[in-house]
């Protein structure tokens, strides 16, 4: 019945395809197949030493850095990622989780990965969003991989997301100590995969590395869905 009303409600409002705004068929959620198989993926998950790990290197010590797929302006991931900040679509961050994590599967990347921990958002943010983007990506790369989701142990304890026109050394200044961890004894000697939606100058992500390398024995590498360069 709810399958019927669906069908009925598609005649009208078919759903369409997020990038290129064609009809989908019903296998296709979000994004069609042609959509789909354009995304330009990194596999830096394949490449130690990659783009990425270059450009983190000497800025805090970690075991492997990749991004799905590039960020190009104009393109298939700014589009996914605007819908999944902008446009309250928590679903197409589980969808996209889940195509990063098939991306991931099987790979020494992953194979020893005891929790996924999604870059957290401020209270307040989060309740103006209603979720917080890098927690859904989270939610698809575990539904794949089976890796759990540690979302309670860093904390986001100072708001300073509206800044986003501060050149590289302000922001950078302003993401120090704005993270915090409620349990040192959780991150005790896991290696934890901390996830972010896009990698652009890297300043959060630094932070985020930072607070949590100070439990003890804790080792970290870094995956987003886009990466700028
Ligand atoms: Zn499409």
């Amino acid at each position: 019945m709810k399958n019927l009303f669906r069908n009925f409600l598609n005649l009208f409002f078919p759903d369409l395809c997020v990038v290129c705004k064609q009809r989908l068929n019903d296998a296709e959620p979000y994004i069609c197949t042609e959509c789909l198989v354009l995304l330009p993926k990194t596999n830096f998950h394949l490449q130690p030493d990659n783009r990425l790990e270059e450009f983190f290197a000497g800025r805090i010590p970690f075991r492997r850095i990749s991004a799905y797929a590039y960020f190009i302006k104009g393109g298939s991931i700014q589009t996914i990622i605007h819908e999944l900040k902008y446009k309250n679509n928590p679903g197409i961050g589980v969808f996209i989780g889940e195509l990063c994590g098939e991306n991931l599967k099987g790979s020494t990347f992953i194979s020893d990965i005891d929790f996924l921990v999604p870059v957290p958002l401020h209270r307040k943010r989060e309740r103006q969003r209603g979720y917080n983007q890098s927690l859904e990506i989270c939610k698809g790369i575990s539904r794949i991989t089976g890796i759990p989701i540690d979302n309670e142990t860093l904390i986001r304890k100072v708001n300073n997301q509206s800044q986003t026109k501060n050149k590289r050394f302000d922001r950078w200044k302003n993401v120090e100590d704005i993270f915090d961890i409620t349990d040192d004894n959780a991150f005790k000697g896991k290696h934890i995969l901390l996830i972010d939606d896009i990698i652009t100058t890297g300043s959060t992500l630094e932070s985020c590395a930072k607070e949590i390398l100070k439990c003890k024995d804790t080792e970290i590498s870094i995956f987003a869905v886009g990466t700028a360069g």
